[in-house]
């Protein structure tokens, strides 16, 4: 099957990036029948408020970044968005088939654009249909994302669906694939996804030292009632966990062992639970998952050629396939004979 994902170089990855999008594409990355294409994507980071000084910088960090976790060249075609430039030309094509009611409709551009009031540019209404030209110029089948993008997948779909209907049948219908963690929540607002752009205290980063993993996590929001929209059923006739508390068993299971599971929720069920004994045990167990990430990016950002080579080296593959769908693209809208 082939595979794609993006991430934006916005600042590090966070504890959403790894366990919504990234863990998964490790996985996926493994099985030899799957063809995976990463990409950071400069192009879509552009639509948010941003400081041309540390762009390249984000760049450079987030693909590290990815390296140091795993992310293999010599498996999975790593490449950065604006060196394969063949994909604006698809998004135009796509733009001139995608309604704009279509994008009226996103839910991330309603509340990117109340975010960011003055810089409401037309790059980050017509994000999702870059995004369909992401995933249809490799001829992507399935697309291992985080919840909040499974409408911009869907969108990719639409936009393949419009142009096989009009132009012949061409694409393939791609689809989001998911963790069992979709959706990570922020420390402090745990009724909000954890995002970069809450704060920093509202995430944790994988690169956070040790000292900043343990600080956070104490002023993690932990019982304060159930969130406004959550199911107020109770689940064999225990409490229902509010959703700060939820979170961090959620991270418990991730990063921890099923040791520390079962004793802090026979604790919570019994009503003994000590929250500063469960963010302790919490906080070191973040620590230790991503102690040897953090020598590895370390030492990858001091060899920076290292990092450029296994990016050019994908830019350049993804370039090839993305010239012959480009080509046969502007054949079949009528634009070459
Ligand atoms: P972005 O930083 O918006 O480029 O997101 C990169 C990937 O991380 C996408 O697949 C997102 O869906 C995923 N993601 C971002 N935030 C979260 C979160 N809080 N929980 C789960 N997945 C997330």
């Amino acid at each position: 099957m082939r595979i794609i994902s993006g991430i934006q170089p916005t600042g590090p990855l966070h504890l959403g990036n790894y366990l919504g999008a990234v863990k998964n594409w490790l996985e996926l990355q493994r099985n030899k029948n799957n063809e995976c294409f990463f990409f950071i994507a400069d192009y879509h980071s552009l639509t948010e408020n941003f400081e041309p000084k540390e762009k390249y910088n984000q760049i450079l960090e987030i693909s590290a970044e990815l390296l140091a976790l795993g992310l293999d060249p010599g498996k999975s075609i790593l490449f950065i968005q604006s060196q394969v430039p063949q994909v604006t030309e698809l998004a135009w094509i796509f733009n001139c088939i995608t309604p704009i009611s279509f994008l009226e409709r996103m839910t991330q551009y309603k509340d990117k654009s109340q975010r960011q009031s003055q810089n409401v540019n037309a790059g980050l209404f017509t994000y999702p249909v870059l995004q369909a030209a992401d995933i249809l110029i490799y001829r992507g089948e399935a697309v291992p994302v985080g919840k909040d993008q499974v409408q911009h997948v869907e969108l990719a779909s639409d936009a393949a669906k419009f142009f096989n209907n009009r132009f012949g049948e061409y694409f393939k219908i791609p689809k989001a694939i998911l963790t069992q963690t979709p959706k990570i929540m922020s420390l402090l607002k745990p009724d909000k996804k954890m995002s970069k752009s809450l704060g920093a205290d509202h995430c944790i980063f994988l690169s956070d030292s040790p000292a900043e993993i343990e600080r956070k996590i104490k002023k993690a929001v932990t019982d304060v009632g159930p969130a406004k929209n959550q199911k107020l059923t109770t689940n064999n006739q225990q409490p229902v966990m509010s959703p700060g508390v939820s979170n961090l068993f959620l991270l418990l299971e991730n990063f921890g062992d099923a040791k520390d599971v079962k004793k802090f929720l026979d604790d919570y069920r019994a009503g003994a639970i000590k929250y500063a004994e469960l963010k302790e045990v919490l906080a070191k167990r973040i620590t230790d998952y991503f102690s040897d990430f953090r020598k590895k990016k370390e030492a990858l950002l001091k060899n920076s050629e290292k990092i450029s080579a296994a990016y050019s080296q994908g830019s350049k593959k993804a370039q090839k396939i993305a010239s012959k769908t480009l080509g046969e693209v502007k054949r079949l809208v009528g634009l070459r004979k």
